[in-house]
This record gives structure tokens, sequence and C-alpha cells, in this order.
């Protein structure tokens, strides 16, 4: 399948890439949007059809007059596996060509979780899952990984990604891990770049061109689409956002700066904090990494200085993103990740500082987890795969 789809000419990239994206057109509606000819248009659409790319579907509703035959790409014969590997858990899809989920599987990651021992585990999974689906591996169009940066895209290696609750997460060579082992292409990008591409393109950013994307876990990891284009930082990372300095010589970040948003807002930031605090009160024990959960449900026992550290965390995040939105006006900010799943606390007290402070007259929407919530990285890791092979 990934030699029929890299000898496919231009024309029948277009019209497969259209129809990708609008899932279901008819044929009059991709003439309008490709100005080919409809002598052409039959015959590009005669060859997708033939190589069981594209579909007849349906019928659109009748407007009036004679209802018209609708087109989309095929639901079988080809796949693409996207995983999310996140310093708390791994999530793997596998998805058809029309985006839609068809498996789905996800496990923790602890301090044992060595890159060989999640890759192994990662492996299994796949040969698993394609064999309980009766897939070929031929069928499948590749592998797309949204992983944490810093990257090196095109080798596709994890630079030293902080955080890992395993210490070998350093110079990681994921690509050729993965490749070597399963002999299936493999595509790396940072999970927050993966992310907003499944929101841009087939989630709350579909026909929006400008658009921002915040997850807020372990640390906060932020992408931006600007004019329709992933605006990508040194090295991919995709912590640039994170390490905006809100408060001159407030508290020390990881980065060596004082007073960013990271060292207040992430998990490891607000645990850090505490644990700080409760050093040298009787009152509470400290708490782990892993089971930041715990700070949440102290402050919803009332526990002061846990609810203290989450209000000040979602408030320079809500400064953040204040100042992120005078800069780059985008329409929609989408903010995901545990923090905003689980604590309404948060996320409501990070919105609430953003329109006390933002005198802007625009009309930016704020959407909690966007369309595809914590699936987003993985599914826009399997886009990511697609759009090597069909988008120009
Ligand atoms: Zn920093």
């Amino acid at each position: 399948m990934r030699e029929t789809l890299r000898q496919l000419s231009n024309r029948q990239l277009e019209t497969l890439n259209v129809i990708h994206k609008k899932g279901l057109i008819t044929k009059k509606n991709l003439q309008a949007i490709t100005g080919m000819t409809l002598t052409t248009l039959n015959r590009v659409m005669k060859s997708l059809e033939d190589k069981k790319l594209i579909i007849e579907v349906g019928t659109s509703e009748s407007t009036g007059g004679r209802k018209a035959v609708e087109y989309g790409v095929a639901k079988t014969g080809v796949y693409v596996i996207g995983i999310d590997i996140s310093r708390t858990y791994v999530k793997l899809i596998i998805s058809n060509l029309k985006m839609t989920i068809i498996k789905r599987e996800e496990f923790s990651m602890n301090d044992s979780f060595s890159p060989e021992i999640t890759v192994e585990k990662i492996i299994g999974l796949i040969d698993q899952k394609l064999l309980e689906l009766s897939i070929d591996k031929s069928e499948v169009l590749g592998i797309g990984v949204g992983t944490v940066g810093p990257l090196d895209r095109e080798k596709g290696i994890m630079i030293n990604p902080k955080n890992f609750f395993n210490e070998n997460w350093s110079n990681v060579s994921l690509k050729e891990m993965i490749e070597q082992k399963t002999s299936i292409p493999c595509f790396i990008d940072n999970g927050a770049n993966a992310a907003i591409l499944a929101e841009y393109l087939f989630g709350n950013g579909k026909d929006l061109k400008s658009i921002v994307y915040i997850h807020c876990g372990i640390g906060i990891r932020s992408a931006v689409i600007t004019d329709r284009i992933i605006i990508r930082t040194m090295n991919d990372s995709e912590d640039a956002f994170a390490h905006m300095i809100v408060e001159s010589n407030g508290e020390r970040c990881i980065c060596g700066n004082k007073g960013c948003i990271e060292s207040y807002s992430s998990i490891e930031a607000m645990i850090k904090r505490f644990n700080l605090r409760v050093k040298g009160s009787n009152n509470d024990e400290e708490i782990r990494e892993e089971d930041y959960k715990k700070i949440f449900d102290l402050a919803l026992r009332n526990n002061e200085f846990a609810a203290e550290i989450i209000n000040k965390g979602a408030e320079i995040l809500g400064i953040g993103i204040a100042n992120l939105v005078r800069i780059l006006n985008p329409q929609l900010v989408i903010l995901c990740g545990p923090l905003i799943k689980n604590y309404k606390l948060y996320y409501d007290m990070c919105i609430n500082t953003f329109h006390k402070i933002n005198y802007l007259n625009n009309e930016v929407i704020f959407s909690k987890g966007g369309r595809f919530k914590e699936d987003a990285i993985a599914i826009g890791a399997a886009a990511m795969v697609i759009e090597h092979y069909i988008a120009k």
C-alpha cells in the first residue's frame, strides 16, 4: 500500500487529500476545489477507486434538486498506528484511513520503564493487535509517534526529555528502534505538535487558521498553528511557552531561570512546591510525583497549602495564556491534559484569570480538551503518517 501511494500522480494525491480532509464530498464540490475538468476528475477518481483508496459512500441530503453521490476514503485496506509516549503513560491506537480508531490500548509508565522496555512493550502490543484485527503489516502505512521533546525529528531521536520516571530517557533513537523491530516506517514529532495537527485537520480547529494547544501534565507542553502552519521551535521542543517568565525573581525553574510558567503550573512544580512547604510541618506528608492526584484530593478537602499551590499554578498559566494570545491572536485555545481533565478547580481559575487581564477586543474561544480529548496526541501522530504520504 505504501508503494501504491508513492506512485500516485499529483492530481491523484490532491484529490485523495481533499476527500480525506472533507470526510464526505460530492464530485461537484471536488471539482470546485480542485479546479479539474470533469473528464480529468472522472479519470482520477476511477483510478483511486480501482486502487481501493476511495469509495462511493451514499448520497448527499437533498436540497430540493437531485441527490448527489458522495465519496469518502476507504474504511479498510489502509491503516496507520498512532502512539502517544508521555511521561506517565503510553497510548497506542490503530486507525483506518478515515481516522476512525479501531483499536486503542494504554499502559502506565513507572520508573522501571526504560526506553528499551517501553519499545518492547509497544512492539508486542502492535503485533498482538494487528493479529487480532487480521491486518497484515503491508497494509500499515506507518507508525507515528507523538512524544516528549526536545527532538531530532529527522533522525527520530528524543534528545534529553525531562522528568521521565526512568532515568535512561536520553538520546533515545526511537525511530530506529521501532523501524528495526517492525519494518514499518516511523515518524516522530513532539506530542503537542501531533495533538494540534489532529485538532486542526479533523477536530475543533477544522476550518480555522490560528490555534493554540496547551497540554498540562507533568510539564506544560504547547503547540501553535498560525496562518495554517505549525510554528516549530528550536529542536522541536514543546516547552517554549512553559518557560515564558511571568514573575521576575519568582520560583527557580528547572531551566535555570526564575519565575517561568513551568515552575508554578506543571504537576512537577506543584508537587515540588507542596513538598517544600510540608517539610518541617507535622500536618502533611510529602507527595511523590506519581501520586500527584493526592494534592488535588487534599485541596478538595480544604487543605490550605494544596489549594494555594494549585490556585497559584492555574493563575500563572492564565497570565501566560493572556500573553500568548496578545502575541498570536489565535481564534481558538485548546487546553488539555490530566490537570485540565481531572481538576475543574485548575481550569476555572486559569480561564478566570485570563478574562480578568485580557483587554484585547478579540474573540478567542477556549476549548476544554478539544474534540479528541486525551486521544489527540495518538490521533495526531497517526494523521502525521497519512500527511507524509498524501499532503503536499
Ligand atoms: Zn523555565
